[in-house]
């Protein structure tokens, strides 16, 4: 089944793992920027990892018949030093124009700091400035909860904010209504050991509902599995569940939030997807 990765960090991923996504059917995924897992020193060490992520992973990406594509920002974590983050936040608008860029993102808290909540606003008001979409990172474990209400109320605090337009990630049972009922998409993280598992995720689907929701692999330079969603879709299979609500997940619904960014399109031709106007377009 053709599937699309939504949050993937490419760039500490071997070309092996480019290979198997392909193997079993990744059609195109979304890399957002994020920690390096050191703090960077300085803001032109984010120019650089931009330019990595809009010129040459996409020809990585590429090669596997991949489409790439990108969400800019200065992450939760390094969000905490304010010089920095004012500094990186200048140099974005310049690359937002790129053809895979999608908007801003993964933005949002780290430890639910005062700082992180300052850089948190200011990503957001520079995605609204320049019509671009979000993607949220929630925090881990015990933060998560109130993180993310604390997210949502400051999404909210903007008002010609449209919720449609945002995925809030790396949710869990207790964040995801949350998130849904406030008009937010809803992004789940397949990991091996936190975050949720495949059995988890099915289960959250069979309970709440495939509608709004994503899942992602995050797969980076920790432990973490680029098939994740391959994976997934075996266990709603061995579930039992349609082919057509499995679709929905992992093909249907990160077109239709994609295809909101006006340069998202497939140019694989697939057949008609709700939402996915574009790709019609081009297949024309
Ligand atoms: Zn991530």
């Amino acid at each position: 089944m053709d599937y699309i990765e939504p949050h993937a960090h490419m760039i500490s991923r071997t070309t092996d793992d480019y290979q198997q996504m392909a193997l079993t059917g990744c059609v195109a995924l979304s890399e957002p920027a994020f920690w390096a897992g050191w703090d960077r020193q300085s803001a032109d060490s984010f120019e650089d990892y931009f330019r990595q992520l809009t010129e040459f992973e996409p020809t990585r990406a590429a090669q596997f018949g991949i489409q790439h594509y990108t969400w800019l920002c200065l992450n939760p974590k390094e969000g905490e030093n304010r010089d920095m983050a004012r500094q990186v936040l200048a140099r974005i608008p310049k690359f937002l124009q790129r053809p895979n860029v999608l908007g801003i993102g993964e933005i949002g808290l780290n430890r639910n700091t005062l700082r992180e909540m300052e850089t948190l606003r200011d990503h957001i008001a520079l995605a609204l400035e320049h019509g671009s979409m979000i993607l949220i990172h929630t925090p881990h474990l015990e933060d998560k909860y109130k993180g993310t209400k604390l997210i949502i109320r400051t999404l909210q605090s903007f008002q010609n904010l449209d919720p449609r337009r945002v995925m809030i990630d790396h949710a869990e049972e207790h964040t995801i209504e949350m998130i849904r009922d406030n008009g937010f998409r809803c992004g789940l993280t397949l990991y091996p050991n936190t975050k949720v598992s495949l059995a988890r995720a099915a289960d959250i689907i069979e309970m709440h509902s495939a509608e709004g929701i994503y899942v992602n692999s995050a797969c980076d330079w920790g432990f973490s599995v680029p098939v994740a969603i391959p994976q997934f879709i075996l266990e709603m299979r061995r579930r039992k569940h349609s082919e057509a609500t499995i679709r929905k997940v992992v093909y249907e619904n990160p077109i239709a939030f994609f295809s909101q960014a006006s340069n998202f399109y497939l140019s694989r031709a697939c057949e008609s997807v709700p939402g996915n106007v574009k790709e019609l377009a081009y297949v024309d």
